[in-house]
């Protein structure tokens, strides 16, 4: 038993492709022996909501309750969760798995084999823009905040913190690399900072966005800052690296040209990290870039080492606020999403406190 029975709460809800609302709802209950619920204390929108609300997010299920990158609190534990107590202030990952399938044992957890593996929580089941959160799987699905770290300092470690930790991980950076990041918006500016992490020589971040890139500079997450609507990035990545161009380059924007741009300032034998999600299929030019020996990766994230990202918060080595410009109560969530959508008063992230 728990002490959510019958009562009810306000929702931000995917009624129908085009159209979220604030909705009444029941508060969740244990449905499996290892469900969590949480009480959730921030939640934020991310460009994935908005992909959903466009309804080119096919799995996302009409009349579910969206969110999916939240902080709260453990109202209720199933019988078979462990290791957790009521009351612990914990992080909520944006995918669901079992910890167990031949891919979660390798820690591909973005392809848990479970039926309710993967990106389900906000898309295929109710999410967290709301005043509680089932949570499947808890033992993999939570992790607990350390004392002294902010729900507003923790609050992207389950999204886009773990997708900016896990493209920078998987992108073999060394030290004295020249590293790219195509694309500053937030999940841009989570790789930069996780980039970091590894030491490069030097992190370029390329956007169209001025705010962004002043942004990114002003908070150390890059050192150099290209505009390609007013400069060409290829030259400016070999001007950099003695003609070679960049040693890792990680595409995190998903625009209309950046793949191309992507392939085209690595130097021989990069890495290309794709961690962006597009919206229409991407040429590959082969013939073009023969010879060039290009390795690429491709996304999703596995969202599996929020508590390493946990303890870097902890120790100060991942901070994240000064991507929140924006903080709304739950009850308007619908003008958040307004501002959010529009990109209007230079937003990089909302939050939404329930
Ligand atoms: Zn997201
Ligand atoms: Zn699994």
């Amino acid at each position: 038993m728990n002490d959510t029975a019958q009562k009810q709460m306000k929702a931000v809800v995917y009624q129908k492709p085009g159209i979220f609302a604030l909705e009444t709802r029941p508060v969740p209950q244990i449905e499996a022996p290892t469900d969590a619920i949480v009480r959730v204390t921030l939640t934020s929108i991310c460009s994935s909501d908005i992909h959903i609300k466009h309804g080119s997010v096919p799995k996302a299920r009409p009349g579910i309750i969206v969110g999916h990158e939240m902080v709260g609190e453990i109202a209720a534990l199933g019988r078979e969760v462990h290791g957790f107590s009521v009351g612990d202030r914990v992080t909520v990952n944006v995918e669901t798995f079992c910890g167990e399938c031949f891919f979660c044992q390798r820690g591909f957890v973005n392809n848990c084999t479970d039926p309710n593996g993967g990106w389900a929580l906000g898309c295929r089941i109710d999410g967290g823009q709301a005043a509680y959160v089932r949570v499947p799987y808890a033992m993999n699905g939570l992790n607990r905040i350390p004392d002294g770290v902010s729900d507003e300092q923790a609050i992207f470690t389950g999204d886009i913190l773990a997708t900016g930790f896990w493209g920078a991980r998987i992108s073999d950076i060394r030290p004295k690399d020249t590293v790219a990041v195509i694309g500053a918006g937030p999940t841009g500016l989570c790789t930069m900072l996780c980039c970091r992490l590894y030491h490069p020589a030097r992190i370029v971040a390329i956007d169209t966005d001025e705010f962004r890139l002043n942004l990114a500079k002003k908070e150390g997450m890059a050192d150099i800052t290209v505009n390609p609507q007013k400069e060409n990035p290829e030259d400016i990545l070999k001007s950099l690296t003695d003609g070679r161009g960049a040693d890792v380059v990680l595409e995190v924007a998903g625009g209309r040209d950046t793949f191309q741009t992507a392939w085209k300032i690595a130097r021989p034998n990069a890495v290309v990290c794709v961690v962006a999600l597009y919206e229409e299929a991407q040429p590959l030019p082969l013939p073009d870039m023969y010879g060039k020996n290009l390795t690429f990766k491709t996304g999703g994230v596995d969202g599996c080492h929020c508590d390493e990202i946990l303890k870097l918060i902890a120790e100060g080595k991942l901070d994240t606020t000064s991507l929140i410009t924006h903080r709304y109560p739950l009850a308007k969530a619908m003008e958040a999403y307004e501002l959010f959508e529009q990109k209007n008063d230079h937003v990089i992230k909302v939050v939404l406190k329930p």
